[in-house]
């Protein structure tokens, strides 16, 4: 399979149509190896329309291509999820925000704990970021 191949494909395992920009957005999200933010994405598609960019986020979000993390820096990231996920509380995992570079990476690994919670409470989504500092920083 080629490279495009593999991320129409993508797009198609969540139904979303094929457009050159949802294909440059989930490119980048993918290649990044880290959440982006909007501002993030917009900087590095710099030559594709903000709202453009935007558009593609929540559709990919409404799908379920990509999560979104609230990292504590006050602005959304987000990222791809992997094939196998359907955003439900079983299916995330934790996040990890470095203090120093503050980018945010998906520890897809690591669940999160099982939460037990008191009688009567519905659980519907975790955030579980931990912070501290990445690898890259660390041997700086
Ligand atoms: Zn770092
Ligand atoms: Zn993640």
């Amino acid at each position: 399979m080629d490279e495009s191949a593999y991320y129409l494909d993508k797009l198609a395992k969540r139904d979303i149509k094929p457009t050159a920009i949802r294909l440059l957005v989930l490119k980048s999200m993918m290649g990044a190896g880290r959440a982006l933010s909007l501002l993030d994405l917009e900087t590095m598609l710099d030559t594709v329309d903000k709202s453009t960019i935007s558009r593609a986020i929540t559709l990919f979000l409404a799908h379920h291509l990509i999560h979104s993390i609230d990292d504590g820096s006050g602005s959304w990231k987000y990222a791809v999820c992997d094939d196998s996920c359907n955003c439900e509380v079983q299916d995330l995992h934790s996040h990890f925000y470095c203090e120093k570079c503050h980018r945010t990476f998906c520890l897809k690994k690591t669940h999160i704990p099982v939460i037990d919670l008191p009688e009567g409470f519905t659980l519907d989504s975790v955030n579980y970021v931990l912070k501290g500092v990445c690898p890259d920083c660390a041997r700086k």
